[in-house]
């Protein structure tokens, strides 16, 4: 428990190729707490009260570019937010906090991931912008046509106000996304739209494989973590912290 409430899942505490690792499931263990639903704040408290410093969200992506192939793994560097009513910050009365986003995920470790998802071998896109949706519902093509324009590469529900909150606790934030499938509208490959179909199958067997190659970045990530250990993510943080 924190004082914000209970995180979305139990914490899993251990050492993982010789490192500490804290890990959580931010829809639960069963998958049930929709999008706007996930106790984002509670889940980042939790991690920072363990000692946690860097944390490494792995999501679900869906392509908004034809040339975004199902299957390849994208490291964000800007997200685009349109959720809405979501509480997206720890400013208080009399403490109010502003902070810069201009750039949102840690370049240090985002560099630390798009080589450990080369190093397994996988097809890999940097500096992408990842168009944050309210969900539960997925986007309508129009919608997506619309993101694109915005500047959206990839399409994803829970990148906000995660990433912020990150921030605002002096967290090292970086995010492996695997796309799973293409956005309405946008190709004729393997969409969400076909849920329900048989079609849909190809939607899953992407998601297979994407979640196996994940697991075997991580592993490179832990076992390069030197390269990354010493990014300045919590003295950025903290740095720009206002008080009345
Ligand atoms: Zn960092």
């Amino acid at each position: 428990m924190t004082p914000y409430g209970y995180p979305s899942a139990r914490i899993t505490i251990g050492d993982w190729q010789n490192t500490h690792v804290a890990f959580i499931e931010r829809h639960g263990t069963k998958h049930s707490i929709p999008p706007h639903k996930v106790p984002y704040k509670a889940n980042l408290a939790a991690l920072k009260s363990l000692g946690v410093r860097h944390v490494i969200a792995t999501c679900v992506v869906g392509s908004l570019r034809e040339d975004l192939k199902p299957g390849t793994f994208v490291v964000p560097s800007q997200f685009i937010d349109t959720t809405w009513g979501r509480d997206d910050t720890f400013s208080v009365d009399k403490r109010l906090i502003h902070l810069p986003m201009s750039e949102p995920y840690c370049k240090t470790c985002s560099q630390a991931a798009v080589k450990a998802i080369r190093n397994v071998l996988v097809s890999v896109r940097s500096d992408v912008t990842v168009l944050v949706i309210q969900g539960p519902r997925f986007s309508t093509i129009a919608e997506g046509k619309m993101y694109a324009q915005w500047g959206g590469d990839v399409i994803n529900m829970t990148q906000y106000p995660e990433c912020y909150f990150a921030r605002e606790l002096g967290l090292c934030y970086t995010a492996i996304g695997s796309i799973t499938d293409y956005n309405p509208g946008v190709s004729d490959g393997p969409s969400m739209s076909t849920m329900g179909t048989p079609d849909f199958e190809n939607v899953l067997v992407v998601f297979r494989q994407n979640t196996d190659k994940t697991i075997l970045a991580l592993r490179q990530m832990m076992l390069n973590r030197h390269t990354f250990v010493g990014c300045c993510c919590a003295e950025t943080s903290t740095r720009h912290h206002y008080e009345d």
